[in-house]
């Protein structure tokens, strides 16, 4: 009986079995009204719509617990070789309806919510973004995510919770503003804290010796770092990986000094100073910004994740009755660790610190491992995305990591010499400590330390990958070959076309099953029905149905008529000189000419659509908005223009307005100068949702060409070489404003403030900056894209051809979807197979 039982055999009911409930209609109703009343404690006469949404947010994940408990169990007794993704942006988006589709609850959670009167997609634009983000890098680490879960590798994501992602955009008068994005204000369903698993993070101090000379970092300060799970499911598959964010706390006992001298009530407000540590996402894309804060985030991130990744190695089971692992030979057999650009970098002298400090390995031994088990993928060529913190500061705050760094760059330069003796100008552009620079700075190159101390770095496009071998990195790619690799860049094909374009997905399962959600080179079985009018016809109406969408929200936002039978033609990303928005509104002004040289003028009509964030503190990009803005003023109340062109700028563009937006569209610019976008992702997002592009032969443009034919894409402009060749040779945008009349008149308009004529000198420093400092050669490009957008509008009319063409942008993107981009990761870096786990349902015995 009961009594008889020991603890032990007593506890065995606590336990799972049994609770996870048949994904039918009636128990989702019943859970959804249970939540309502047990966790949101509301009654429907004083829920609000928001109440409803958290009741259906926990209701949903729900049905993620047990997946996700035993996906972590089946970890643990497999004990496989696990992959840990360091990125300090995961820009997820909304995570409702991607969690129902992914587990295979949508049309149950559908059907309940119409039983109970609901409408799922009011609710579902409750959710706020999780907007750690900030453009490519963040969303890809994002989509990484996704296809890692799907195919079903032990991964985890490791980030950072900022209490404050991504400024929210306002436009005022034509400008962009910033308000802070308070994403966590009405609390977040999708994570748990474990405090229980709360670590410590140590900054400043000093370094001493030992009896034995063995370094120990003293007298720190110290952070507590709290981790916040997330569930990311794969697909269909049962599969929940974790995504592991940490939250800066204030240690007890800070400032004990304060509470001696009695001030205590000062002690507790000074939390807020380490607490800061995690307050808000730096808002710069493609941008090195060299404050201490973030240095600290950076160091912050890397200091827990590794205890947290040791820990795991150490108390895994592997087949053994020991407790714990203490062998650190193997932790390359079992850890795989992916830095997302050089933003984790410090994780590599932490961990050569923890594993000769505090594990006791000797120099040697430390290095293979950490060698060994780093990879680095670097995103951009852009010298000023570099990151090279000064060696004074992680002096100050580091001081044993800047040990390690020069004692890893003293190996580094012997080995250099070695192998190039008296090459000393090899080795300074080689070095990883830079010499003072102007500012009598020296200065710690990232990008430098992460090549040496990896055993793999990757570009994210062939073109890209390319020119780090042959420029940016060629001394290390001639000293290391072997050790550069490419992975193109991808998107998962779930968030980015099941989930943001339902009609376009159903069209395609109706001819080719469903089996591509998973493996997307089967969408080439589409070319063969190129001539299926049918099918060309499906293609164009959920187009136009999607365009009618975006219209009419529209017409609700911004009060806007826009012409659902013109171009949509969308420029939609981060607001960078080097993506070139500035060269797609100079066209703009030039068809406004045209018009207003003759207004009875035959034209295919457009809207033309911008949406994207400038860095707050660039300048620049903050008059390319007001440009956009206030051509979009005087051409869209130009009686004398019509339905012919509008121009709209999208407030606030994020995740969840992308997937709104780029279904919606019929030509996607990708118009950056050749040589400066490593790969892009949102050309694919347009691409596989049969979008033309108008573009320029950079980053994975060039693959999308080949993949599709170069018949089926718009490509104008200088390529690499040319942009190269034009640099030596000087640009001057003078030369090409004199020999292009319609440059020139649109140069000397902007100049004259004709678009600001409130302000005409609003955009004076725009103006000079075309003609006299342009860096990204707008004009040398002008001519031929005005003509490449001419044949785009010239194709467009021949609707029959533009649908064949939408039909092959479709059917060419299998190469572009994260499954095979990880698979790439996972066999060529991680060393690890990716497999298609199937585990079993909750409802399942366990399998
Ligand atoms: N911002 C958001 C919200 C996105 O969804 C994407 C998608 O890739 C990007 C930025 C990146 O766009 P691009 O590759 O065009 O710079």
């Amino acid at each position: 009986s009961e009594s008889m039982l020991t603890d032990h055999e007593r506890r065995k009911q606590i336990s799972v079995r049994g609770i996870a409930q048949v994904e039918n209609v009636s128990n989702i109703k019943k859970a959804f009204n249970r939540h309502l009343h047990f966790s949101i404690i509301k009654d429907r006469n004083v829920a609000t719509p928001r109440d409803y949404y958290f009741a259906l947010a926990n209701t949903v994940r729900d049905h993620l617990v047990s997946r996700w408990i035993r996906t972590q169990q089946y970890y643990y007794e497999k004990d496989p070789k696990r992959v840990y993704y360091l990125s300090l942006e995961f820009y997820m988006g909304r995570t409702l309806s991607n969690t129902m589709m992914n587990i295979g609850i949508q049309a149950t959670v559908d059907e309940a919510l119409y039983q109970l009167g609901l409408d799922i997609e009011e609710l579902q634009e409750i959710e706020e973004d999780a907007g750690l983000g900030n453009g490519g890098l963040g969303r890809l680490a994002a989509c990484f995510l996704d296809s890692m879960a799907t195919l079903g590798l032990p991964a985890y994501g490791y980030g950072l919770r900022y209490e404050y992602g991504i400024f929210k955009q306002l436009i005022r008068d034509g400008w962009q503003m910033e308000e802070p994005d308070d994403w966590l204000r009405f609390g977040n369903p999708w994570e748990k804290a474990r405090p229980e698993y709360m670590l410590p993070v140590n900054f400043f101090g000093k370094v001493v010796k030992d009896e034995d000379g063995k370094s120990k970092w003293v007298d720190t300060q110290v952070v507590f770092a709290m981790p916040y799970d997330t569930p990311v499911p794969g697909y269909h598959n049962n599969v929940v990986n974790t995504l592991r964010l940490w939250s800066a706390k204030a240690e007890n006992h800070f400032h004990l000094k304060f509470f001696n001298d009695g001030d205590y009530v000062q002690a507790v407000m000074d939390r807020n100073l380490s607490e800061n540590i995690t307050r808000v996402l730096y808002p710069n894309d493609n941008m090195f910004i060299g404050k201490e804060l973030r240095l600290k985030q950076q160091y912050f991130l890397v200091a827990a994740t590794l205890q947290d990744i040791i820990r795991r190695f150490k108390s895994s089971k592997y087949g053994s009755r020991e407790a714990v692992r203490a062998d650190f030979s193997t932790f390359p057999d079992k850890v795989a660790i992916q830095l997302n650009d050089t933003h984790p970098s410090i994780g590599i002298p932490e961990m050569m610190r923890l594993l000769i400090d505090v594990e006791n390995l000797t120099w040697e031994e430390a290095y293979d491992v950490c060698t060994k088990t780093y990879a680095y993928t670097n995103h951009t060529l852009l010298p000023e995305a570099l990151e090279r913190w000064p060696v004074s500061m992680l002096e100050q705050m580091l001081p044993r990591h800047l040990e390690i760094i020069y004692q890893i760059n003293q190996q580094f330069m012997e080995a250099v010499g070695k192998k190039y003796p008296g090459d000393f100008d090899r080795m300074r552009r080689m070095s990883i400590v830079e010499e003072a620079d102007g500012h009598g700075e020296k200065r710690i190159n990232m990008a430098h330390l992460c090549i040496v101390a990896s055993h793999a770095v990757n570009g994210v496009a062939a073109l890209h990958s390319d020119l780090l071998m042959t420029q940016t990195f060629r001394d290390f790619h001639e000293f290391y070959p072997g050790k550069f690799q490419n992975k193109t860049n991808g998107i998962t094909p779930r968030r980015w076309l099941l989930l943001s374009n339902p009609a376009l997905a159903d069209v395609i399962c109706e001819r080719i099953g469903d089996t591509w959600i998973t493996n997307l080179d089967e969408l080439k079985q589409l070319k063969a029905l190129d001539n299926n009018a049918q099918l060309l016809d499906q293609i164009r109406r959920v187009k136009q149905e999607n365009k009618m969408r975006v219209a009419q929200y529209l017409a609700d936002e911004y009060k806007v008529e826009i012409n659902p039978s013109s171009i949509f033609d969308i420029h939609v990303k981060r607001i960078h000189e080097y993506k070139r928005q500035l060269l797609n509104i100079l066209h703009v002004i030039a068809l406004y000419n045209r018009i207003k040289a003759n207004p009875n003028i035959k034209m295919v009509p457009r809207t033309m659509i911008y949406g994207g964030k400038a860095a707050p503190g660039y300048h620049m990009a903050k008059q390319i908005i007001k440009l956009i803005t206030s051509v979009g003023n005087v051409v869209n109340n130009d009686p004398i223009v019509g339905d012919k062109l509008k121009v709209v700028y999208l407030e606030n563009y994020r995740v969840s307005m992308a997937e709104k937006i780029i279904p919606a569209a019929d030509l996607s610019e990708q118009i950056s100068t050749a040589g400066t976008e490593a790969s892009g992702t949102g050309n694919m997002k347009f691409m596989l949702n049969g979008g033309l592009t108008i573009g320029t032969l950079d980053g994975a443009n060039v693959e999308m060409a080949e993949e599709m034919g170069n018949e089926n894409i718009f490509i104008f402009g200088m390529n690499v070489e040319e942009v190269e060749a034009l640099g030596k040779r000087g640009y001057k945008a003078e030369e090409f404003i004199n020999k292009s009349p319609a440059l020139k008149q649109i140069v000397e308009q902007i100049e004259a403030g004709f678009f600001t004529p409130e302000q005409p000198d609003a955009l004076r420093d725009l103006a000079n900056n075309i003609v006299h400092h342009d860096r990204f050669m707008v004009c040398a490009d002008f001519d031929g894209y005005v003509a490449c957008q001419d044949k785009v509008a010239e194709t467009y009319a021949d609707q029959q051809k533009w649908c064949k063409m939408a039909l092959h942008n479709i059917a060419s993107t299998g190469k572009f979807s994260t499954d095979r981009t990880i698979a790439e990761y996972a066999r060529e870096i991680w060393g690890i197979e990716p497999g298609e786990t199937k585990l079993a349902a909750p409802y399942e015995e366990a399998s």
